[in-house]
């Protein structure tokens, strides 16, 4: 006999689905808005619609320096690939969702936002965040944000993905 699933495993195994649309090849990242157990919405990264995607055109790498704070206070220089192709799934989650829709709602996402990303969600109307993977690239200032504007920001370390669902991440 199986368990019935929680709400916070049924809403990100739907994040997950929605990531499964996902063409890029660096990172799958899937995203499921709720109102009061209502699925209102769900988005995935990809490029703009009418526009060739990762599959096709590759993804579009950029090279960035990213600076980590180590332990001993002191900063160490790591240059890091990222693929700028995409929307994220938060972004397009926003352009296809109702601001009205949104107030008072929570967001499900497959991985913990980017600093852009939070900081859209956190103009938008949402009030909880639930995330699985995370994602340390200013990991810190982005939960400081969420704690300054009372935004719940729940981490489901424990959480696993459906069995069926292939899991390809790029760091
Ligand atoms: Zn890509
Ligand atoms: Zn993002």
């Amino acid at each position: 006999m199986s368990i019935r699933k929680d709400w916070n495993t049924y809403f990100l195994d739907i994040a997950y689905m929605a990531s499964t649309r996902s063409q890029c090849s660096r990172r799958h990242v899937g995203a499921a808005l709720v109102q009061g157990k209502k699925l209102l919405g769900t988005a995935y990264n990809g490029a703009p619609m009418g526009v060739a995607d990762c599959s096709e055109a590759g993804c579009l790498i950029v090279e960035e320096l990213e600076i980590k704070l180590l332990d001993n206070g002191e900063e160490e220089m790591t240059r890091k690939q990222r693929c700028v192709r995409t929307i994220h799934a938060e972004q397009n989650l926003l352009l296809f969702t109702d601001r009205r829709d949104r107030e008072g709602s929570v967001v499900y996402v497959t991985d913990q936002p980017c600093w852009t990303c939070a900081n859209m969600l956190a103009n938008s109307g949402v009030i909880e965040i639930v995330y699985h993977r995370a994602y340390p690239k200013d990991s810190d200032k982005v939960k400081e944000l969420m704690m300054q504007l009372g935004i719940k920001f729940i981490h489901m370390e424990n959480y696993s993905p459906p069995a069926s669902i292939e899991i390809e991440v790029i760091n």
